[in-house]
This record gives structure tokens, sequence and C-alpha cells, in this order.
């Protein structure tokens, strides 16, 4: 992303668990985690020898007609996390393109049973999927949709989940496309670019019901909120019972070290593309596609959840974030205070001019790294709060926002706080 920019960058030296440092020896908590990528910290030492150890074996190789052992372990290990559901990785090599799998994939299927006009998607306002023109269609964010909206496939929006009436109007719209929906794709539990927007896991348990109902593909966008971020592994975790067709994980799947994207389906999706036909075969490749080494890094990452009481931690994490910021409700000028997992998020009221810039400048001065989604602050920090660190953050972000505040006072016209 490139614009004339005010605000200078950070020279960013190296990282320390949670702590960048500057080329000055300046510090900065890396409250968001590095746009939501790290887990463990900086430099982690576990992620730092799987890594090393792989590229001292087998750094590449291409995976069409060779296979290796980082992929199989990895594809095996994720199937396990869904209980043998999801038993099958595709593997791209970022968010974006792992978005754009799920849906050439889904659309595809459907040709394979000989339904060529079902290539219809539903999408829902306010969700981001990436930024590729084919995950841009179906993303809508309008900052990064709107220059570019000539060239994207139009896609059927329908709205959020955590808006009234939603999964009526979801399906409203299936009923409209008449057979020809392929698949709706959804951030569950929290939509992250637009705002950190949240709703409850009964909500997904419906949403699933209706696309069986309706022969919908369901295609959980997990890049962010998979990996532990709402305290199970997977967000769908949070539902009882059925899983989505595809899941999408990207994000902390490295730990935030190297890029990688997975895309888990079913059997019946599978065995759709089996066949000596290359018409029905799932044609789509990046040359660097399950990359030996970020799958060596994502397997540590599975072995981490795997072998050490992480599962068991994150909810005591999400506690102390929780009761450190307890007192920011009270705040006059705080509106929406939320939290799914480790991510936690409040709304600005009268946040004044250019916020969102003015507040991350003097977060900086507060030895934290942070970046509001317009006049929504949240936190997104690496696994690894106690009650101490969790203090201290609740402590800066207050003082930030008293500082940022005093720059622009309270109208008074504010309707949530009248
Ligand atoms: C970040 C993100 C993407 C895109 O991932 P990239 O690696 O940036 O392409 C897609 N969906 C969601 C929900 C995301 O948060």
């Amino acid at each position: 992303m490139a614009r004339l920019d005010a605000v200078p960058p950070l020279a960013i030296a190296r990282g320390e668990g949670p702590w960048l440092i500057d080329m000055d020896a300046r510090r900065y908590f890396d409250a968001t985690s590095s746009w939501w990528v790290n887990l463990f910290g900086h430099s982690d030492a576990g992620l730092h020898q799987a890594i090393a150890k792989q590229a001292g074996t087998l750094p590449h190789v291409m995976l069409a007609g060779c296979t290796h052992a980082p992929a199989v372990e990895l594809a095996e290990g994720l199937r396990a996390l869904t209980g043998g559901q999801l038993g099958h990785a595709f593997f791209g090599s970022d968010g974006a393109s792992a978005t754009e799998i799920a849906l050439k994939m889904s659309a595809h299927f459907w040709r394979n049973q000989g339904l060529p006009d079902k290539c219809e998607f539903i999408a829902l306002a306010g969700g981001y999927h990436g930024e590729t023109l084919g995950a841009l269609s179906v993303t809508d964010v309008p900052v990064f949709r709107d220059a570019y909206a000539p060239l994207l496939r139009a896609t059927h929006l329908a709205p959020a989940l955590h808006e009234q009436g939603a999964l009526e109007a979801i399906e409203a719209l299936m009923q409209q496309l008449d057979g020809r929906c392929a698949a709706l794709i959804v951030e569950p539990l929290i939509q992250g670019a637009s705002g950190m927007r949240m709703h409850g896991p009964e909500l997904l348990a419906d949403l699933r019901a209706l696309c069986t109902r309706h022969g919908v593909h369901l295609i959980a966008d997990e890049i962010a909120v998979g990996c532990g971020r709402t305290g199970r592994f997977f967000a769908w975790d949070h539902v009882e019972g059925q899983r989505p067709d595809f899941v999408l994980l990207s994000k902390g799947i490295t730990g935030g070290t190297l890029p990688l994207s997975v895309v888990l389906t079913t059997d019946a999706v599978f065995n759709a593309f089996l066949s000596p036909e290359v018409a029905r075969g799932f044609l789509h490749s990046h040359s660097y596609t399950g990359n030996p080494i970020a799958c060596a890094a994502a397997c540590e990452v599975l072995r981490r959840f795997r072998e050490t009481d992480l599962l068991q931690q994150l909810p005591v994490q999400a506690e102390h974030l929780r009761s450190a910021f307890l007192p920011l409700a009270a705040h006059p000028r705080v509106t929406g205070l939320r939290q799914t997992g480790t991510v936690l998020a409040f709304d600005v009221s009268n946040p004044g001019e250019r916020f969102a810039e003015r507040f991350h400048l003097a977060a900086r001065r507060h030895e934290l790294l942070i970046r509001p989604i317009g006049a929504t602050v949240y936190l997104m920090p690496p696994y690894l709060l106690n009650e101490a660190l969790a203090g201290w953050l609740a402590r800066q972000v207050q003082a930030v926002l008293d500082e940022v505040l005093a720059q622009a006072p309270n109208t008074g016209a504010d309707p949530a706080h009248a």
C-alpha cells in the first residue's frame, strides 16, 4: 500500500517477544500482532529452529508430482483439528490466494456436477477477504474497493450477521438466485477489517443450516480469526456439530514468520475433482505452493497447540485483557467495548479529524504500535499476555486516548452519551 503519508514509517531493527525495537533502540508493544499474523511473539526460538532446520534440508520443491514431509504433516495435523471433517488441504501463498482458491474450487465443483451456471457468490456487508481481483469482488470495504470497482465481478451482498434480520435476508437472496449461488463467504465471529464487528456463534450454526438447505457451499474465512484468536483453534470450533465446506487459514498459520495459506475442504469437494479428464481437475498453482520452509513453520505452530497448554492459556489471557480494560467502559467517549477471545475493540465517539492517525502517533510515544480502523480502537496482541502486561496495556491505551481526545473536545452532540 503506497500513499503520500504524513506519518513517517518506523524503522524496525528487531523483534523480541511482543516488542518491536527500532533503529534508535526505542521499543513498541506490537498490539495488533503485525497485522494479525504474529502468535507467540517475535523471534520465537521454536519457530526459528523449525525454519532453520527445514532451510538446511529442503528449502523448496514443486508440489506437482512431488510431495514432502512438512506439507503432509501439516495437512494431517489440520485434518485432525477438524475431527477429520475437513481432511483435504490445498496450499496457497497468502490470504487473498486462499480466497481465490475457495471461490474457484466451489464454482468448479458445481460445474463438475453439470451445473455450470451455479457460479454466483454471496458476501456479507463489511466483509473483507483480500485484495486481489477475485478476493476484492467479495470484499465490501470501500477504502480498498472503490478505485477498482470497475474491474470486479458483481457479487450479491447480504447484511452482516450482527445486523438485525441478516439470516432472513440471506435466505431471501438465496431464493432469488434460484440455484445459481455456488457459495457464501463469511468471516466467522469477527469481521476484522471493517472494524472488529462481532457476532455470536449461534448465528453460525443457523447460517450452516441455511446453506445446507439451499445447496450453497459455506466458506469460512478464518484467515484472521483462526489459529487461536477467538480462544479455540478455529473460530468455528465455537459451533457444535457441523463445519463449513471450506475453511481458509493464513496469517497466524506460520506464527507470523512466512507467507502461507491453506484451504481446507471436505471429501465431497475433493472427490468431485478426481478424474482422468484434465478439464475436471482443479488447475490452480503458485510457484511456491506448499513451500516446505513455510509448512515447517506451520507444523511448529500446530505442535505448540497440540503439545503445550496454549489452548488452556488463551481464555486466561482473554480474561486478563477483559478485566484490565473493564474500567474503559465507563469512559465518557468510549462505546461498544467488545471482546472475542484475545481480540478487544471499542469505538470512540466524536473522535475528531484524522483520529486513527493521531491515535497511532500518540500511541508510538507511549511505546505502543496500534492502528485504529477509523474511530475503532482494537487490540489483537500476541499470546504473551499476563496480568501485569494487560494492566500496562490498558493504562497506556487510556493515556493515549485522553491525550488524543484532549485535542478533540466532546461536542456533546453524540446520541450515545446524550
Ligand atoms: C488479511 C485477511 C485476508 C487477506 O490475507 P492477505 O494475506 O493479506 O492476502 C483475507 N481475509 C481476512 C479475513 C483477512 O483478515
